[in-house]
Formats: structure tokens, C-alpha cells, sequence
């Protein structure tokens, strides 16, 4: 596995939007944390690709993304990287109890749980939306290692009835990025497990196939309920392709100024 960078190197990458923040060239430009930065390198990443060059400066500046590119264009790197490197900006400390602190980008990092009726409610600051459990699994792998040796916590939801209860528990050392599938999570949230007032940062991976599996109204629940509106949060949207339900999605999660991405060629 890994990338083929060859493959890239005559790739056209298609940018548009106003005051697109400018792509970098290597991950070193980015103005990640030592601790990112570290991660980055232990993870053998030497240079960023096509699509990492444009997103990860354009979520770092918290400008909604509309991004379009193949299976195996780097894409779970270019969302997480940005959200853990924003989640820690309020320094290592703060992401470990505090619960009332503001970070440098003015939203509160939330590890404490409410009590709700003996429930523990947890408040991730970012939500990641997968298709399926394979990829979810895949996506929280990648966060764990993004992660590692910061006190950062992620977490994973996806369906299955054996491992509710696991799941659930594992909550308990808090959540700052939530991993989940669709079906799975609205569970969660009915159960008063979850709350997604404190989520600052929404990523829909593989778009399409959530919604050719037909997740469209469980996507719509989930971000229609209890998240913030689409002006208070930075939302990224991914997709190999960019039929009219993904742009009729897109109008509707993303800010009007949002930057649309499309790497290789697209298809509708
Ligand atoms: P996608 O989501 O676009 O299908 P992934 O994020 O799953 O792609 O990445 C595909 C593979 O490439 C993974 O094994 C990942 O660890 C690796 N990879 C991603 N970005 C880089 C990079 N900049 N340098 C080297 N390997 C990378
Ligand atoms: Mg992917």
C-alpha cells in the first residue's frame, strides 16, 4: 500500500474559491506543533500529496472544503492533520481536563462529561462521518497514530451488537474526535451518550457512498440536531465523485465561500 507519488505528478488539480489560502509544498510549511509535526514524520510522510498540498492549509485557515479525489490520494491525512493541529493549539494542558478554557481559535475543547440522568454525555470537538465500519476503523487508526503522544483521545462508533457496551466505555476517557457510521451514532446520541454542541469541526468521508448506502437522512439528523450551525463550525466534504446530491448536500452543510477542491479527473 502507500502512495504512489508518480502517479501525481502530471495529475490536474483543479482549485477554486475566494482567497483560497495558498497550498504548501511540504508538511513543514504547514505550521503544525512539534507534536504534529513529530507524528507526521514517524509516520514515514515525507512530502504532502495533491490533495493534502490544498486541504490542509485551507482547513488550518477554517475555511469549509469541498474536495473531490480518488481512493487513495491521501485524503484521511489532509482532514485529520488540520483538526488535531487546531484541537491542540491551546497547548498540551488544555486538552487534557480543562473544560471552560478557550483555545487560540475561540471555541472550548470539552473532555469533561455532563451528568444527565447517571449518564456520562461526552462532547467531541470534531465529528468524522464514515460509510462503513472498515473505513471508520481505518480513519481512527490514522487519528491514533496523528495523535500519538499528545493527550489527545479518539474514539469510534459503528454498528454492530457485540460491541456496544465496549464502545460506550471506551468513551470514557473522553472524546475529542468521534469517529463514527451514521446509524451507530444516532443510537449513541438517543442514548445520551454523545452531544455535538461542542463539535467545532464536521468531516463527511466518502460522501457519495454514504449516500448511495442511503445514510442521506441519517447524515441530515445528525447534523441538523444539536451541532452547531454551519456558520459556527468548519465543515470538509469528501468525495470521488460530484453528482447533483453531493452539490445539493454541499449547498446545504458548507459556507456559501466554501473551497472546492478537485484532484485527477472527477466524475458527476
Ligand atoms: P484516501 O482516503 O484518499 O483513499 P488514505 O488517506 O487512506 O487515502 O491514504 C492512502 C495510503 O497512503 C495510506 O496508507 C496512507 O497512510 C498513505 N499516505 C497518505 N498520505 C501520505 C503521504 N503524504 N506520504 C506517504 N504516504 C501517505
Ligand atoms: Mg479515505
Amino acid at each position: 500500500s502507500g502512495i504512489n507519488f508518480d502517479k501525481y505528478e502530471n495529475i490536474p488539480v483543479e482549485v477554486s474559491g475566494d482567497s483560497v489560502p495558498a497550498a504548501i509544498e511540504n508538511f513543514s510549511d504547514a505550521g503544525f506543533g512539534p507534536a504534529v509535526m513529530e507524528n507526521v514524520t514517524r509516520s514515514g510522510y515525507t512530502k504532502p500529496t495533491p490533495v493534502q498540498k490544498h486541504s490542509i492549509p485551507t482547513l488550518l485557515f477554517n475555511r469549509d472544503l469541498m474536495s473531490c479525489a480518488q481512493t487513495g490520494s491521501g485524503k484521511t491525512a489532509a482532514f485529520l492533520l488540520p483538526i488535531i493541529q487546531h484541537i491542540m493549539a491551546g497547548g498540551p494542558d488544555m486538552i487534557k481536563t480543562v473544560s471552560s478554557a478557550t483555545n487560540i481559535f475561540g471555541f472550548k475543547v470539552i473532555l469533561q462529561p455532563t451528568f444527565n440522568n447517571g449518564r456520562r454525555t461526552y462532547y467531541p470537538s470534531a465529528l468524522v462521518l464514515s460509510p462503513t465500519r472498515e473505513l471508520a476503523i481505518q480513519i481512527h487508526k490514522e487519528a491514533a497514530k496523528f495523535s500519538y503522544k499528545t493527550n489527545l483521545q479518539t474514539a469510534i462508533l459503528y454498528g454492530g451488537r457485540e460491541n456496544y457496551r465496549d464502545q460506550v466505555n471506551r468513551l470514557r476517557s473522553g472524546v475529542h474526535i468521534l469517529i463514527a457510521t451514521p446509524g451507530r451514532l444516532i443510537d449513541i446520541i438517543e442514548q445520551g451518550f454523545i452531544g455535538l454542541s461542542g463539535c467545532r469541526y464536521l468531516v463527511l468521508d466518502e460522501a457519495d457512498r454514504m449516500l448511495d448506502m442511503g445514510f442521506e437522512p441519517q447524515i441530515r439528523k445528525i447534523v441538523g440536531q444539536g451541532m452547531p450551525p454551519k456558520t459556527a463550525r468548519t465543515t470538509a466534504m469528501f468525495s470521488a465523485t460530484f453528482p447533483k446530491e453531493i452539490q445539493l448536500l454541499a449547498k446545504d452543510f458548507l459556507k456559501e465561500n466554501y473551497v472546492f477542491l478537485a484532484v485527477g479527473r472527477v466524475g458527476s
